[in-house]
């Protein structure tokens, strides 16, 4: 049988202790009530509601997956009823514009709590998740007429939001999208195309779908630059603002597919539907990055809440499952044999996955500060640094954990061994739910060209410059603290090199171009081991300055944790860095004719 506890030990420590988190809400009005108590309070109570209404959902919500009848969809059974308890609650509210009926929670707490909902149930907490982009979207660019109809109704969890951009034709490439938009004399346009694996695009959960959707104006400039996004809903309003006439935006079918089987995927038909833009005309993209960085963000958050899940359920059977005896000798004389855990490689495997969970939730946790910052803090320096360090961070949240995330997730059917591969334990579907998060958002592949390309070289490695100081700084201050300098010479080391290697990239990539592509999800990766070898050195800190007291046993393994990252993780960096000095020769060499194509690439 499958289990789930939320880490709340875990999240504490990262929250009050490495973070401060209290100390950064105290400074800003818009969340200065948000206590250390009232956190602590909030975790407990999300911890109680993944662990009790969500996660035993789970394993029901893969085997039965989403029906399609006639248009309509219906999520598995007991979503329904959860999703209204969950709404009923305020978790759909948790932290959207207090002005329409939100709660304003700030991010950084907001992303533990994602993070609980992906390890309950990761299909389930897609459709919040993708209501909540829409709301920030919607928050940020409609106008007030459209913020005032739709927010309270979207944070009341009375409605539901989407994200429509994939088409058949254009996934990564948004610019050669076909859907269209005609202006109507009211202000309003009649929006037709069809759009693909729109996740809950068409369910049973709430009254009313919120499409945002994006499309070509008539006279739009082609390519991605004559974009506008459009706010479409299934039933328009009426005078009370409930769901009154039905829309043309409708749900063509549902995709069968690997994993998230209790998310429905809809292919999308919009037929003269009516729709507000949303934004400036030929800005949708501008304003769709909004719910996209918010998208990306949780993506990331769902592959660590996936590993966090896995790692759970490997640890808990690796004590149990009776298998050899240890290398070194018999060590539990009463059994017939010794429990797996013992074993050196078996302790790799979970050691691996529970570094990068806890490594993974201080990057998802320092990017949730940075975005807070953004959203509430005072205009200055302080701000600015937080929107570059943002930009920078998110592409490594996005792909950096998605990519370890699925990792992980095999390595828990490894520790399982055969019963990992059947489904009674529950393990090959958090293998199989994880492998989407690679893909979607934006592949690894695009996350790395946004990383390396957008906004690390054509700052002129400026944006890196102010995160690569940051941990300078750190590394400098703790130059002579005798119980951390296994964690800093090695980070005051990488850090100079990541510098280095982003310069060597840069002087390639005058003389030709194809060197970013080739080099870009080595550098990603390379990245990532850092920046979370940077965050691990900061927990040593703590957990350092901590070995007294009750919580001695935590701090302890923290510092194991730290440790097993910096040995046996880390060092991955030095294949990576091989990687990209490698360069593009032995990737474009093999000529086109060797590839079939008819021209040289
Ligand atoms: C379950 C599921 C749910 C989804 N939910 C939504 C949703 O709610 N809304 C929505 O709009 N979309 C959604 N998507 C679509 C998803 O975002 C796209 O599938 C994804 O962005 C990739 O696009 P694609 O599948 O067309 O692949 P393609 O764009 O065809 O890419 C194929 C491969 O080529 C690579 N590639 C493409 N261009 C480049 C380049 N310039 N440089 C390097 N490599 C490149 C990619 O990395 C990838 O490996 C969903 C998809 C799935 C499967």
């Amino acid at each position: 049988m499958a289990i789930y506890k939320a880490p709340l030990e875990d999240m504490r420590f990262v929250l009050n202790d490495v973070f401060k988190a209290d100390e950064q809400w105290a400074t800003m009005p818009a969340t200065a009530e948000v206590t250390r108590d009232l956190s602590d309070a909030i975790l407990e109570e999300a911890g109680k509601m993944t662990e009790g209404l969500l996660f035993p959902l789970n394993r029901e919500g893969d085997e039965q997956g989403c029906q399609w009848n006639d248009g309509d969809v219906t999520t598995p059974e007991g979503f329904k009823a959860a999703f209204k308890t969950f709404a009923e609650n305020g978790w759909t509210a948790f932290s959207g514009n207090p002005e329409f009926g939100g709660q304003g929670m700030p991010k950084s707490l907001a992303v533990l709590f994602e993070e609980m909902m992906h390890s309950a149930n990761s299909s389930f907490a897609l459709y919040p998740a993708l209501t909540s982009g829409a709301c920030l979207a919607i928050d940020a660019h409609a106008s007030e007429a459209l913020k005032a109809q739709y927010l309270p109704k979207l944070y009341s969890g009375e409605w539901s939001g989407t994200m429509c951009l994939t088409e058949p034709h254009s996934g990564t490439d948004l610019g050669i999208g076909r859907t269209k938009a005609e202006p109507n004399d009211d202000g309003s346009f009649n929006i037709t195309g069809t759009k693909i694996f729109i996740t809950g695009g068409e369910h049973d959960l709430t009254s009313n779908h919120i499409h945002l959707v994006l499309a070509k104006l008539p006279d739009a400039p082609a390519g991605s630059k004559g974009i506008s996004l459009f706010l479409v809903p299934k039933f328009l309003p009426d005078a009370d603002n409930n769901p009154g006439e039905r829309n043309g935006a409708t749900c063509g079918s549902i995709e069968h597919k690997m994993g998230i089987k209790g998310s429905a995927t809809c292919v999308m038909n919009f037929d003269s539907a009516k729709g507000w833009i949303i934004g400036e005309p030929n800005q949708g993209l501008a304003c769709m990055f909004t719910m996209m960085n918010a998208a990306r963000l949780g993506v990331g958050i769902q592959g660590l809440g996936l590993m966090e899940a896995s790692f759970q359920n490997s640890l808990s059977y690796a004590r149990d499952r009776l298998q050899m005896r240890g290398l070194s000798g018999v060590q539990a004389p009463d059994k017939v044999a010794d429990p797996i855990i013992v074993h050196p490689d078996v302790r790799r495997m979970l050691l691996t996955q529970k570094a990068f969970a806890e490594g993974g939730r201080m990057l998802v946790l320092y990017t949730a500060q940075m975005l807070d910052i953004v959203e509430h803090g005072a205009p200055g320096a302080e701000k600015e640094r937080a929107e570059t360090l943002l930009g920078l961070l998110t592409p490594i949240v996005k792909a950096f954990l998605t990519e370890v995330g699925f990792e992980c997730t095999n390595e828990g059917v490894q520790i399982f061994g055969g019963h990992g591969f059947i489904k009674e334990w529950g393990m090959e579907q958090l293998v199989r739910d994880a492998r989407i998060t690679r893909l979607y958002e934006g592949t690894t592949g695009i996350q790395a060209l946004d990383l390396l390309g957008r906004k690390v070289l054509m700052s002129q490695g400026e944006s890196l410059k102010v995160f690569t100081k940051e941990i300078h700084k750190f590394c400098k201050a703790e130059a002579d603290n005798s119980a951390l300098k296994e964690f800093i010479e090695p980070l005051a080391k990488l850090n100079a090199e990541w510098g280095e290697l982003t310069m060597g990239i840069g002087m390639k990539a005058m003389q030709d171009r194809e060197e970013v592509g080739a080099a870009s999800v080595d550098y990603l990766m390379y990245s990532g081991y850092v920046t979370v070898a940077y965050l691990f050195a900061r927990a040593a800190k703590q957990a350092a300055a901590s070995q007294d007291g009750d919580d001695a046993a935590f701090y302890k393994t923290k510092l194991n944790t730290a440790r097993f990252y910096y040995q046996r993780l880390l060092p991955r960096t030095k294949a990576h860095a091989a990687m990209i000095q490698a360069g593009a020769g032995s990737l474009m060499a093999i000529s086109s004719e060797d590839f079939g194509l008819g021209f040289e690439i």
